[in-house]
């Protein structure tokens, strides 16, 4: 029975007939010098040309490691999310049966107008462009010949890769424009989802810093008030107060040496001050997180880069650096203009229509071909 294909064994064969021949000092079984012969010829061949580097050996040794990791990512992308849509929707169903009732109690007509129009704005751009960011797609090259011009070839999909493009493991296919891979959306952010991708991270920071922000003096006082139920079930009257409460100065200072007589408590009033600290938990968390997120890919649209081109650039620079030259990445177009094409603002009126209200508008380009400029100069007009 052969274990290899025939091609290699035939080349197995001329090296260990080279090796007999010449040297005829081996006196190991045939089969023992077969099998090294083979692993001698794959061994050489990860080295068959000057392409061929170490990262090239990486990739291939961890191939495993990485489609594994993206099988699972992929799997797990309907899970995300499912994930983003209950928790988005809990954290509305809870302002509206909590933070509106307090708003419309206690604020002045002007503040109470303001919340409503602020956060139900919020809300829709949230929701518009999470929808847009997960179904619209990315863009790919195309798969059948065309003239467009390509900078290499994919060695996943054998097709030619234009400018920026890059092949995503997950989905399986190049890229055109490729940012990432974002597992929240099930679906890689390119060409022509990058806005709604970056709109969606920054009006649900908008979102949370606002309901975090709202909701903060409710949040103190559901905490008092568990801390003082839970009290009230462990201890007995007349016994000092202790908890991470007390250490940290929430409860008022009149409970903090004696427990007043108990009021009662219902299991919706429990309910209703959980609510609350996980609206606040939550909204504040991930306002932190996503917020470094959101300047994060700000500080890159800024740079014309997309957060592969942000390593492939810096990688450059040092090589560039180290010939005594400067790197110039030939997408900046200049901080100014970066941001007008990446949001497709054509006009002063765009600002409003395309930035701050929901806008279906495509992007600048085809996410084939690039203009390169060498110098900075103003594109669009405005
Ligand atoms: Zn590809
Ligand atoms: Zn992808």
């Amino acid at each position: 029975m052969r274990w290899c294909p025939s091609p290699i064994l035939h080349l197995v064969r001329c090296m260990l007939v080279r090796s007999c021949t010449r040297k005829a000092r081996s006196r190991l079984p045939l089969c023992f010098r077969e099998r090294w012969a083979y692993f001698k010829l794959l061994s050489r061949s990860l080295y068959f040309n000057s392409l061929t580097d170490s990262d090239v050996v990486f990739d291939s040794a961890f191939e495993p490691v990485f489609w594994s990791v993206d099988y699972v990512t992929r799997w797990f992308g309907l899970v995300f999310v499912c994930l983003v849509v209950i928790l988005t929707s809990c954290v509305v169903v809870i302002a509206y049966a909590v933070l509106l009732p307090m708003i419309l109690r206690t604020y002045s007509t002007g503040w109470i107008v303001w919340h409503i129009c602020y956060g139900h704005w919020n809300l829709i751009m949230i929701a518009f462009h999470y929808y847009k960011a997960a179904k619209t797609s990315p863009g790919h090259p195309p798969t059948v010949k065309s003239d467009i011009r390509f900078v290499s070839v994919c060695k996943k999909c054998i097709l030619p890769k234009p400018a920026r493009t890059h092949h995503c493991g997950i989905c399986n296919r190049c890229i055109l424009k490729m940012d990432h891979h974002c597992p929240w959306l099930n679906n890689c952010v390119g060409h022509f989802n990058h806005r709604y991708f970056f709109s969606f991270c920054l009006f649900m920071t908008m979102g949370c810093v606002y309901c975090s922000i709202s909701g903060r003096n409710l949040f103190l006082d559901a905490y008092n008030t568990l801390e003082r139920i839970k009290h009230m079930d462990l201890e007995k009257p007349g016994v000092p107060v202790t908890g991470i409460g007390a250490l940290i100065g929430l409860l008022p200072s009149g409970q903090t040496k004696y427990q007043t007589p108990a009021p009662s408590y219902t299991f919706m009033d429990k309910v209703f001050n959980k609510c609350i600290i996980f609206l606040w938990v939550l909204t504040s968390t991930v306002g932190v997180s996503l917020g470094a997120l959101t300047c994060w890919h700000a500080h890159l649209i800024s740079r014309g880069e997309t957060s592969i081109e942000k390593h492939i650039n810096f990688n450059e620079t040092l090589r560039y650096a180290s010939r005594g030259q400067i790197f110039k990445n030939p997408f900046n177009y200049g901080r100014l203009n970066n941001w007008k094409i990446f949001l497709g603002v054509e006009r002063r009126s765009h600002w409003v229509t395309r930035v701050l209200l929901p806008s279906e508008h495509r992007p600048y380009g085809d996410g084939l071909t690039w203009d390169i400029y060498t110098c900075k100069r103003d594109l669009i007009p405005v």
